[in-house]
């Protein structure tokens, strides 16, 4: 493989994006080394595209001389996607951010991948539109980020994850190629769904450069309730007790004791107390129907041996209740520790099985586990602190936990993904027959393999 900073191959790349697009800089490549784990490894290079044909010409240039190539957005990811782990190019899209199009009437936008979530929200908001797909990252992760990762978010319980709102993809192949997968319309039949299959493949199959996504029109109202309980487990059982119920709150988050007291130490909001488990719950749609839901809601917390059940009154009181569940990962980062940060799934009538399990593996392991996630489709967050001698500590835990969660039907990621952090685990989960079928269609997309090397499938299990 040529060096990276042969001269005459950057000096190719600065003519493709113009010198004010390219950075070699020291900074540049300390603060692109990283993501939201601790995991890093610094690119050779950093380049901005500008436009799809940019993206094209890079990697074009990229798959000639085996430069790998590590696509970014925001850099947020929990799995060490974006880290340029082989050095190479780490291909930012953050300038590709403009909102092309927003369609009322077909009830579509046209977006580059570089827009954040957050401020695409916003706009289709102002249109009495709605992109449900709201990672607690929203305020700064990018679209192109969510759908590479196949975010999920806190309403996905109501209305699905990324997945389910993307209609069609532009997206370019490892050598140059541009492709069009998807339509703009609901429906579909024709080939394989190459959309889907890009969707959650994180930057190891092609880049993508432009989205069609699917709006829906925006709730009248929104009430929330945040409600404390003396256990875990009664928090779990009342979570099941809301959803067997046939109520489908667009928020169903927990939050055991111990991030709530993180939270307090970092915002002092006053809502946790000597408590051990928490859940915020949010419902959505017309006044009538929101306010029988919270209604209704809140009996059956009560019912369940809820201690105490607050429903927020007005926008600053739901407000100061949604600060507390997005600030958590922050408050849990102050803490100093190195975390080992999870991300599974089970189906969600095990609930109250993985958190008791969760207690247990603290006791026998003498690790510290904060626990806190999107209760409602069963997908927790499962962080462990450990000072860094402690580490290989923590793996073992994690290989305890993920053979649990598989015993319970679960799986492993309900939203993060693999990237690095995960891949030497995802034998556990996929079988060999659809394992060998992977890494058969990253073959495929990615002769040369310089799209992402490294993410998924792990070189030495
Ligand atoms: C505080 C906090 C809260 C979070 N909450 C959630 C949550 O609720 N739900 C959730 O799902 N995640 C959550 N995350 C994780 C993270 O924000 C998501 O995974 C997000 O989708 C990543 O977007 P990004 O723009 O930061 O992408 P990056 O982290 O830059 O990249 C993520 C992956 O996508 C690839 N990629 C990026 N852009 C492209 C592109 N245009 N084409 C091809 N590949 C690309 C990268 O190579 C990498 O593999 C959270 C993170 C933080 C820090």
């Amino acid at each position: 493989m040529p060096k990276i900073m042969d001269k005459k191959i950057v000096r190719r790349f600065e003519e493709i994006v113009g010198p004010e697009n390219l950075d070699m800089s020291p900074e540049g490549a300390v603060t692109h080394a990283y993501d939201a784990t601790r995991l890093h490894h610094r690119p050779d290079l950093i380049l901005y595209p500008r436009t799809t044909q940019n993206v094209s010409q890079i990697l074009a240039l990229c798959n000639r001389h085996e430069i790998p190539v590590c696509p970014r957005g925001a850099g947020s990811g929990f799995a060490g996607g974006s880290v340029p782990i082989r050095g190479g190019v780490a291909l930012v899209m953050t300038r590709m951010n403009e909102i092309r199009e927003i369609q009322t009437e077909d009830l579509l936008a046209v977006v580059q991948p570089g827009v954040v979530n957050g401020a695409f929200q916003g706009r289709v908001e102002e249109l009495g539109l709605f992109y449900p797909p709201d990672p607690g990252s929203m305020a700064f992760s990018t679209l192109g980020g969510n759908v590479a990762t196949g975010a999920g978010g806190l309403r996905s319980l109501k209305y699905g994850v990324t997945r389910d709102y993307v209609l069609g993809l532009e997206a370019v192949l490892a050598d140059g190629r541009i492709i069009k997968t998807g339509v703009r319309t609901l429906k579909s039949v024709v080939g394989y769904d190459l959309t889907r299959l890009l969707i959650g493949s994180e930057g190891t199959l092609a880049v993508v450069t432009e989205m069609t996504l699917k709006l829906i029109p925006k709730p009248e109202m929104r009430r929330a309730a945040f409600v404390t309980f003396r256990t875990a487990a009664d928090a779990g059982r009342t979570a099941s007790r809301i959803i067997a119920s046939r109520i489908i709150p667009s928020t169903l988050e927990f939050m055991d004791s111990a991030c709530m007291l993180a939270v307090e130490d970092h915002l002092h909001l006053n809502l946790a107390a000597r408590d051990h488990a928490y859940l915020l719950i949010e419902v959505d749609g017309s006044p009538e129907e929101t306010e029988r839901e919270i209604r209704k809601i809140e009996g059956l917390c009560r019912a369940c041996c809820a201690r105490e059940v607050q429903v927020a009154q007005d926008r600053k009181e739901r407000e100061r209740l949604w600060q507390a569940r997005r600030t958590i990962s922050q408050a849990i980062n102050r803490m100093g520790l190195q975390k080992v940060n999870e991300d599974i799934a089970v189906p969600r009538s095990r609930i109250p099985e993985i958190l008791a399990f969760l207690s247990r593996l603290a006791e026998t392991s003498n690790l510290k586990i904060l626990t806190f996630g999107h209760a409602g489709d069963g997908n927790l967050h499962v962080n462990i602190l450990v000072e860094p001698k402690d580490l290989p500590k923590a793996h073992d835990a994690v290989k305890e936990l993920f053979t649990e969660v598989l015993r319970l039907d679960g799986t492993l990621s309900a939203e993060h993904g693999i990237g690095l952090a995960k891949s030497p685990y995802l034998a556990m989960e996929v079988s060999p027959g659809s394992l060998e079928l992977m890494r058969q269609i990253k073959k495929t997309f990615d002769p040369k393999g310089i799209l992402n090397p490294g993410k998924i499938f792990a070189e030495t299990p």
